[in-house]
């Protein structure tokens, strides 16, 4: 392909792969989207995280979506998303601008509180009390690890209700349809 002066176009060069792009293309480019705040940044506050939800980049758009997308935050991988909208009790469908402020709040305490634990505890998101049971009933890491995340028709922790495995913005995502409404 020839390019010309007046093409408003852009090449981008990687170790693997040339990408032809035009400029209105790259704003929504993946890589060259800037990144959120990280969710592990030891300054990052649960009022920080409510901000952006309310925020109107980020405020119409399903928390499906938004808790894959690192430019809302960076550093949540897929089975946070599912544990975090479990923890806060929020339909993955919703909305932020559909939410009361008390539940937002609350979503951005959750996401804080499941992450680190995340962090500290090796990957370990389920509660503490559910975890430290099923440790002494003989369960292995394996068992005890997530809340909902592989878990689908498993009893959820909360209500005894089935755990339902979906698929949203092409990832798997699990929840609990009575828990999270
Ligand atoms: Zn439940």
């Amino acid at each position: 392909m020839a390019l010309t002066t007046d093409t408003h176009s852009a090449l981008l060069y990687s170790a693997t792969d040339i990408a032809f792009m035009h400029e209105k293309d790259l704003k929504t480019h993946p890589y060259l989207k800037k990144l959120g705040p990280d969710v592990l940044s030891q300054t990052l506050s649960w009022r920080q995280i409510a901000e952006r939800l309310g925020d109107k980049r980020f405020s119409g758009r399903s928390l499906s979506g938004l808790y894959l997308d690192q430019s809302f935050l960076a550093g949540l991988g897929n089975y946070l998303r599912s544990e975090i909208l479990f923890a806060a009790g929020i339909d993955p469908a919703s909305r932020p601008k559909d939410l009361e402020r008390a539940r937002v709040n609350e979503l951005a305490h959750r996401t804080l509180l499941i992450s680190l634990r995340a962090y500290k505890t090796g990957g370990v998101t389920n509660h503490p009390d559910t975890v430290r049971v099923m440790r002494k009933a003989g369960h292995s890491k394996g068992q005890y690890r997530f809340a909902v995340f592989g878990r689908d028709k498993r009893g959820c922790y909360g209500c005894a209700g089935k755990i339902r495995r979906i698929t949203a913005n092409g990832r798997r995502l699990y929840l609990c349809p009575s828990c999270q409404q």
